[in-house]
């Protein structure tokens, strides 16, 4: 069998195969690239060149004819002719099999049929690219034009070098030469870089053909864009060592830089330090001015810490407010020291978000390699514990870890997360001090304190544990309890015919913070039947610091609705004559640092009777707290004060106690 296979493409002819000169007169001048019409005629006349003009015009998809040619020895031989259309991209495309031997003709016909679908659709979704073995461009399709940016004709005769980004080795393209060079495809994730200077990438699969010897003669590269997902990945990877909204590295980036750290410092015997940041009272901010106004906050911070420590050492946000850094290189662990200080300083200038200046502190805990530890989880958990023991001392300060501090602050650890079992389990219960007038010797109100026995600790004192509840967030359900458990008290004593006296609850400031505390607050009174003038409200001036608008709306609302506010614990920490006149609270209470050792030290004699008459100036009732002797107790008397509470009179009592003094009004001493 003889065959003659052809495209028709732009009226010109290509060739794939020739009949040979036995089956027909070939004339010479036939070649490739030629006039198709001028070729056909020469083999199968005119009329059968005309059937081929059909196709090439788009008339007919397909054509089947008989004709006859001139042998070479003059003979006629029948030929059998099929021709085959397709619409490409770019135009027409015309395929052709002039053939000796019909039966095959059919099955010949599906085939290149079933190929140029097979193209066309390869043509649609594939970037193809064939190059020779010099790897020189010998086809480019359309879609690899239109992603490279570069034309078919720049493409053509070019190596890849054109689109090479630069991003891969010269290993990985070793590699690939090496596999396909020994006829084997290649799979793989290339960047290029397109005309105009950005990058793509590409998946891709080299493809070589091989000649009878299996030695490759061309290679067909055969690729998809990936672009988008490696962006993706891009981004993935970035979230998964970045915090999103700070832009510093986040918790496991920073525990892979400190695990690299730790092999490089053995080796090295070098020095480094860690530093845990955690921010006192962040939660205030979020509860009251909004996660938005938070989140500023914390990208400020985040700025101003950066800034710090710049060049010589990482900074990461760990969790919420809580950030670490690592300083890469010190002589002496002192030299934590100055940065410790730097962020401290920088806390003092107040951040201005969205128009409000808010104060911030931070509590920062320091360890070093390899006084703290030889590991990384060793060396963060210790300065997280000294962290922790600045928390819960006066805040805003840093420290440095030390081996007992380990015991203590396990305990601090447990507690914290001790509080829900406390609560569920009933392990918190309610004491009540009495309140004294001296003048008339009776009892006019009593303080609710809170206790809770621990099943491994005993007896916690609040003073413990109130601050680490306020750090960890738990004091607002913890506060919530104690003031349902008051209001079920109060009920509990009225239907037992009580004379209602008022009891006053201490409350942190993120308590009143709280957006639905209002409410929260009126519902327990409701449900119990509590009314405002049997419980008053102590609080501290340090819920002012940042807050004095909100709070004196808060305020406001409530002594409308007849409850009483005390300022507690005055004398310490700001007492500012301003915030007195501002606030319009109902009493005064001299903290008891002011009232022990009053009795033997005129200084404090002095600052304890100026609050006194400032109080009452300002129409407040002054009560002085922590009394424990008859000396104290004169010397207040002798400046008018107005009520006393005490161990001198008594100390905090359990509610039955507390009920029976309740009765009479009067203590039995
Ligand atoms: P505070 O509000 O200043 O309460 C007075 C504290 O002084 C109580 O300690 C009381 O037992 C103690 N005290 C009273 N008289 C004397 C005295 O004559 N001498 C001495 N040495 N101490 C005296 P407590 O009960 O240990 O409470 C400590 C702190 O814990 C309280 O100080 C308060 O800030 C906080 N706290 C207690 N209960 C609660 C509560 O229910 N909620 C909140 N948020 N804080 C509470
Ligand atoms: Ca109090
Ligand atoms: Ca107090």
């Amino acid at each position: 069998m003889a065959q003659a296979v052809f495209k028709i493409k732009n009226k010109k002819i290509y060739f794939t195969k020739r009949l040979s000169g036995d089956v027909l007169n070939e004339p010479k001048d036939i070649v490739s690239g030629g006039d198709y019409e001028n070729v056909l005629s020469s083999y199968i006349g005119p009329h059968g060149a005309k059937e081929f003009t059909k196709l090439v015009n788009g008339e007919e998809e397909q054509i089947h004819f008989n004709a006859t040619g001139n042998k070479k020895n003059g003979e006629i031989q029948f030929l059998s002719i099929f021709g085959y259309q397709i619409i490409l991209e770019d135009g027409i495309e015309v395929f052709g099999i002039i053939s000796d031997e019909q039966d095959t003709n059919n099955q010949l016909m599906t085939a290149l049929k079933e190929l140029s679908d097979i193209k066309y659709a390869l043509d649609q979704s594939v970037i193809l690219a064939i190059t020779n073995r010099q790897g020189k461009i010998t086809h480019a399709n359309n879609r690899f034009c239109e992603i490279s940016g570069y034309s078919n004709d720049e493409l053509i005769g070019n190596t890849h070098q054109l689109i090479n980004s630069g991003y891969h080795s010269r290993e990985f393209f070793k590699d690939m030469w090496r596999t396909i060079g020994f006829g084997g495809v290649w799979r793989g994730e290339i960047r290029n870089r397109k005309k105009d200077g950005s990058f793509y990438w590409v998946d891709t699969t080299i493809v070589p053909v091989k000649n009878e010897k299996g030695k490759p003669t061309h290679y067909i590269a055969m690729r998809h864009d990936i672009t988008d997902k490696k962006a993706n990945q891009e981004k993935i990877r970035i979230m998964a060592f970045y915090d999103h909204l700070t832009g510093l590295v986040n918790r496991r980036k920073f525990d892979d830089n400190l695990i690299k750290k730790i092999e490089y410092a053995k080796k090295s015997n070098e020095q480094f330090g860690i530093m845990f940041v955690d921010l006192d009272g962040f939660k205030y901010v979020n509860d009251t001015l909004g996660h938005t106004i938070g989140d500023e906050l914390l990208i400020a911070v985040a700025g101003r810490l950066s800034q710090i420590i710049g060049e010589q050492g990482v900074v990461a946000r760990l969790s919420g407010d809580e950030f670490a850094i690592l300083i890469n290189s010190i002589d002496t662990p002192g030299d934590m020291k100055c940065f410790a200080e730097a962020i401290i300083a920088t806390f003092k200038e107040p951040f201005a978000i969205e128009g409000y200046q808010l104060n911030m502190t931070a509590s920062i805990g320091i360890s070093t390699y390899p006084e703290a530890g030889s590991d990384a989880s060793t060396i963060m958990k210790h300065a997280d514990l000294a962290m922790y023991r600045v928390k819960g001392l006066f805040k805003n300060d840093y420290s440095f870890f030390d081996r007992e501090m380990k015991i203590s602050n396990q305990r601090a650890f447990q507690i914290t997360n001790d509080f829900r079992m406390g609560l569920e389990k009933n392990q918190f219960y309610m004491v009540y001090q009495p309140k004294i007038s001296p003048l008339e010797d009776v009892v006019t109100s009593c303080e609710a304190l809170i206790r809770w026995e621990h099943p491994k600790f005993g007896n916690i004192p609040p003073c413990e544990f109130i601050p680490l509840a306020e750090d960890s967030g738990m004091i607002n359900e913890i506060g919530d309890w104690v003031i349902e458990n008051v209001c079920k008290q109060l009920q509990q004593w009225k239907s037992k015919g009580w004379e209602p006296l008022p009891v006053s609850v201490n409350l942190s400031s993120g308590q009143l913070m709280q957006a639905d505390f209002v409410d929260k607050f009126w519902s327990y009174l409701h449900r119990y039947q509590v009314e405002p003038a049997w419980i008053q409200i102590e609080i501290t001036e340090s819920l002012y610091i940042n807050n004095d608008k909100y709070v004196q709306h808060i305020l406001k609302i409530m002594k409308e609705q007849g409850i009483k506010f005390a300022l507690d614990d005055f004398g310490t920490g700001y007492s500012s004559l301003a915030y007195l006149q501002k606030l319009d609270l109902d009493i005064l209470k001299i903290d008891r640092s002011l009232i022990s050792g009053i009795s033997d030290w005129s200084t404090k004699r002095e600052i304890a009777a100026t609050i006194v008459h400032l109080g009452k100036s300002l129409g407040m009732k002054v009560i002085a707290e922590g009394v424990e002797t008859k000396e104290e107790l004169d010397i207040l008397c002798e400046h008018d004060i107005d009520e006393i509470q005490g161990y001198y009179y008594s100390k905090p009592l359990a509610e039955t106690d507390m009920f029976q003094v309740m009765k009479t009004k009067k203590l039995s001493k």
